[in-house]
């Protein structure tokens, strides 16, 4: 693995943070208070390329490899995680899933628009009685003739009041596992679902989670995604590249942890001198230091794993546990350097430890991560 970007990875990191920095750094804030993210932004990400990274030119993607998309990923992450979320489920979980288990139709109707930013996508695996254990969704798509009509509901979905098109898993099969589940592309404006926002989350505010309900939803046979019984192969392929995704994101909240953090330790006086010169502040700035470079290492040893061909889902489990354990250690940390103007939300410190905290959560929890890593490392499933 050569540590050295090349020109065109460092002219793609160097976009993506000048624009982090002029379209959403000095908004993020604002965007947190009011809950939403100004929707302009899709348009804007989509424009740059953003949106299309690795999807294929001939659908309408910029083409560009996995380092890239890591390395905007990061950019996003460290100016504002609610951005950086629209990005990595419309084109992580929804766009690449498209491109890599899409029929011919599904990849000319959906790519063009979901790359530049003119749709937004979501992603519906998750239910209210449902979470971990995502081989046991409950939500039914019912063949009828040449359609399939889908009941059921899907929780805690990323854009989904936002998304113009839900990449659904629902069980078609009689099997209660994961063999009797099939993924489907469900035109937001379908007859039959309905999406409300969820408020009042922790964290990543600016970003609309939803609860969706599919009351006899009913999509032609061709909206089916790959083989019918291949959903939760579908899902998990999302979730394993989804997980770099999330970890890159987390090396971004890392790094905004640091640089706020030593920025504030030298201005902030105390005891008649900059608290930087404190060894026990210098301490907790060290340690953020040294999260930011092992998750960032983490996460580009999956990209390159991802580009030399090599299996990367243990690889993506280890750095998304890392990573996302690391963000809350660095927000925690940053917080404390920043005393009592951390815990105020003119101060950045606040925000960033509200949005790592999902990254615990979200496309496996740090438990389920374990046992993913555990699992591949012993053979014996623990679940
Ligand atoms: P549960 O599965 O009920 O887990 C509760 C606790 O039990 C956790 O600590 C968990 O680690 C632990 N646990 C469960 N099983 C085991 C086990 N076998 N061994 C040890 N511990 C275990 N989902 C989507 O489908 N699409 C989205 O776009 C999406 N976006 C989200 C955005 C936000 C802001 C949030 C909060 C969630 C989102 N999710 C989404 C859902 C998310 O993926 C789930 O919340 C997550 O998978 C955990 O499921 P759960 O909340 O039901 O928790």
């Amino acid at each position: 693995m050569d540590l050295a970007l090349s020109p065109e990875q460092a002219a793609v990191q160097q976009l993506a943070r000048d624009f982090a920095e002029r379209e959403v750094v000095p908004h993020a804030a604002a965007w947190d208070r009011a809950e939403s993210v100004d929707r302009g932004i899709v348009k804007k990400l989509g424009a740059l390329g953003f949106l299309g990274l690795t999807v294929p030119e001939e659908y309408g993607g910029s083409g560009g490899d996995h380092f890239s998309y890591v390395l905007v990923t990061e950019e996003l992450g460290r100016a504002d995680s609610a951005v950086r979320g629209i990005l990595s489920v419309s084109l992580g979980l929804v766009a690449k899933s498209i491109a890599a288990w899409g029929s011919e139709e599904q990849k000319r109707t959906w790519l063009p628009r979901l790359c530049a930013g003119e749709a937004v996508g979501s992603f519906g695996l998750t239910e209210p009685g449902v979470g971990s254990d995502a081989a046991h969704l409950t939500t039914r798509a019912r063949r009828d003739g040449d359609a399939y009509v889908i009941d059921g509901t899907k929780m805690f979905i990323t854009n989904g009041t936002w998304a113009d098109v839900v990449l659904v898993f629902a069980r078609t099969g009689a099997d209660p596992g994961h063999k009797g589940v099939s993924a489907f592309l469900v035109p937001a404006d379908t007859p039959g679902l309905t999406r409300r926002e969820i408020h009042g989350k922790l964290g990543l505010r600016g970003q609309a989670t939803a609860e969706l309900v599919f009351e006899g939803v009913r999509v032609p046979a061709s909206a089916m995604v790959a083989p019918e019984g291949k959903g939760f192969s579908v899902a998990m392929s999302a979730l394993t590249k989804g997980r770099m995704s999330v970890a890159a994101g987390c090396v971004g909240i890392a790094q905004a942890c640091l640089d706020a953090a030593v920025r504030y330790a030298g201005e902030r006086e105390q005891f008649g001198s900059p608290i930087a010169g404190r060894q026990l502040v210098q301490e907790l700035i060290s340690d953020i230091a040294v999260d930011v470079s092992a998750a960032r290492l983490l996460t580009w040893r999956v990209a390159d794993h991802i580009e030399r061909g090599l299996p990367f889902a243990t690889e993506s489990s280890v750095a998304k546990l890392f990573a996302s354990e690391a963000a809350v250690r660095c927000a925690n940390n940053a917080l404390q350097v920043f005393g009592g103007y951390g815990y105020i939300d003119e101060y950045p410190a606040g925000k960033l430890l509200r949005d790592a905290r999902v990254m615990t959560l979200y496309e496996g929890t740090s438990q389920i991560q374990k046992l993913l890593i555990g699992r591949a490392l012993t053979g014996v499933a623990a679940f």
